[in-house]
């Protein structure tokens, strides 16, 4: 790489290039920043606050946050994991999330970064929210229980597969995924499973129907190797979909 510029993350130097994110230059170094909603893919959302960092006394996204030279970066100090413990605790709490009984689980980045920053309980009561399961469409399941919004569906549909099948509706609590379709089911929608969309959800959500356990639970991808080292999730994403779908006839 071709910079002599650099900034501190957790003590170390790391290069960047002018433009670039904190995020980026951190995974291109090979420092994990945990996250959900950021795919090196996409461009950045900052919307699920996974990768908040410390920088110079402020918290801010690491995937919306340009690099600079006079950056300090805190990535792992105990106040940082405990704020992201406590973003992560929200999430789990405001949806359904039910890992030993998800299709997903062992390939859930969700569970994997719950896992990574030892998130040992829910902590905060659980809302139990009434969301549905819309199955009509012949190849995909999406269940809203375990949607965390992170809106990289939307961008897939929108920037890659040029469909915008989907979007998110609503403000805060009420916030929801919706599907553009005549009935507002996903089965009339262009969604066709080989679309980006269908294979770019970092959780359970949106699922290839008939293959949920063609992969044996033990033997996926965060099973095996912890989210940290993989670093580049995109790569894997839709290795471990298309092997995590859910068989469901609702
Ligand atoms: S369905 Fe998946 S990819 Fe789409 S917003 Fe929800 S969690 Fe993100």
């Amino acid at each position: 790489m071709s910079t002599d510029k650099t900034f501190r993350l957790d003590g170390k130097d790391i290069p960047f290039e002018d433009g670039e994110t904190v995020m980026d230059a951190a995974l291109r170094a090979g420092e994990y920043i945990p996250h959900l909603c950021h795919n090196p893919d996409f461009p950045p959302h900052g919307s699920c606050r996974i990768c908040v960092v410390d920088v110079n006394g402020q918290h801010l996204c690491a995937c919306t946050l340009p690099a600079s030279e006079d950056m300090d970066v805190d990535n792992s100090s105990g106040a940082i994991v405990d704020k992201r413990r406590t973003l992560l605790q929200m999430l789990f709490v405001e949806g359904n999330h039910t890992c030993p009984a998800c299709e997903k689980s062992g390939a859930c980045q969700l569970q994997a970064v719950a896992y990574y920053t030892r998130m040992l309980s829910p902590h905060f009561t659980h809302f139990f929210p009434k969301r549905s399961i819309d199955a009509s469409h012949p190849d995909i399941v999406f269940y809203f229980n375990r949607c965390i919004l992170c809106g990289l569906c939307v961008r897939a549909s929108r920037d890659v597969d040029e469909k915008n099948v989907f979007a998110i509706s609503g403000r805060g609590l009420n916030s929801k995924l919706v599907f553009n379709s005549p009935s507002g089911k996903l089965g009339d929608s262009d969604l066709l499973a080989t679309d980006m969309a269908a294979s770019v959800c970092p959780v359970g959500a949106i699922l290839p129907k008939h293959l949920g356990y063609e992969t044996p639970i033990g033997e996926r991808l965060y099973d095996t190797m912890p989210i940290s080292v993989v670093g580049d999730v995109a790569t894997h994403l839709s290795a471990n979909n298309t092997s995590m779908g859910d068989g469901s006839d609702e």
